[in-house]
């Protein structure tokens, strides 16, 4: 009798559960979008045209391959993405299913699977948010600090379609009014790991200069491995974390902040390659093979 009361209790609190899982996913749907594209477990809804739902689409699908390639394994999974047009329309969404962000550009619901946008703010808030996907789905265990300085590294691409459907993504690149601050702090002695470990955009500084040492893929496996900065540093720069240290705040003094290719506002797509070279040209911006990033510093 106790057995089969412990039974129907269990099987209720399953049942209690399912329905809390649903309620709770049609709490989070839109319905208010007009196009819908789909691929690969991904599907974009948006009240904006069918191109452009196309495009987020494309370059969503690039950056999930460009990140298991490049970055750290990516298992693959559903994923939904809201895109809304309007500012008004995205806010008004955020209210409705109470999120507890207040971020102007979007934000990921892990117990959903679903990012949702402020089109309005331009599509590098995707990329930042696909990072918190992959790191959840992936279920890389990283210090909040460390997964919003990746996620802040990734927001600023570049990318041209090399063919109807093979888009090619550059990252690396400074966000120049960003990078002033931190290059303030580095001028006023104040920049160090431990105000990097406070400011995401400090740490997406310090992922760039990882990545001019060609150690960002590195760093990051070494600290999932020993989750310690010195036994981090060892392992992906060579050095340990006080020289690491000097080394970083010494770059971020010396990099000259102006017309150049290496700061970059933020993540544009261009439709060919032609029309990147054009980009190119107008830069004066070269390929250089020991950055392996497009600089027109030379
Ligand atoms: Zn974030």
């Amino acid at each position: 009798m106790k057995k089969f009361v412990l039974r129907f209790l269990l099987y209720g609190l399953l049942a209690l559960a399912a329905a809390v899982a649903i309620v709770s996913r049609r709490w989070f749907e839109w319905h208010g979008y007009r196009t819908k594209a789909a691929q690969s477990g991904i599907t974009v809804y948006s009240d904006l045209d069918p191109v452009s739902v196309r495009g987020l689409l494309g370059l969503c699908q690039a950056f999930r391959e460009y990140f298991n390639s490049a970055v750290l394994p990516v298992p693959p999974g559903k994923l939904d993405v809201y895109l809304f047009k309007h500012q008004k329309d995205y806010y008004g969404y955020c209210k409705r299913v109470r999120a507890t962000t207040n971020s102007p550009f979007g934000f990921y619901s892990r117990r959903h699977r679903l990012i949702v946008i402020n089109g309005e703010m331009g599509t590098g808030t995707v990329l930042h948010e696909l990072v918190h996907h992959f790191m959840h789905t992936g279920q890389y265990d990283l210090p909040p600090w460390l997964e919003e300085g990746v996620a802040s590294y990734f927001e600023r691409g570049l990318g041209y379609y090399e063919g109807p459907a093979k888009l090619r993504l550059l990252f690396g690149y400074l966000n120049p009014v960003r990078f002033q601050e931190v290059q303030a702090s580095a001028l006023a002695n104040e920049l160090s790991f431990a105000s990097m470990m406070r400011s995401q955009q400090t740490a997406s500084t310090f992922f760039v200069y990882a990545d001019r040492c060609r150690a960002l893929h590195a760093f990051l496996e070494a600290y999932l491995a020993t989750k310690d900065m010195d036994k981090s540093c060892r392992l992906a720069l060579g050095i340990d974390a006080a020289t690491a240290e000097r080394h970083w705040v010494e770059w971020v003094r010396t990099q000259v902040l102006g017309f150049d290719f290496e700061f970059w506002q933020r993540t544009q797509i261009y439709a060919t390659e032609a029309e990147f070279d054009q980009l190119l040209g107008f830069y004066g911006a070269r390929w250089d093979d020991s950055l392996e990033i497009y600089t027109a510093n030379q």
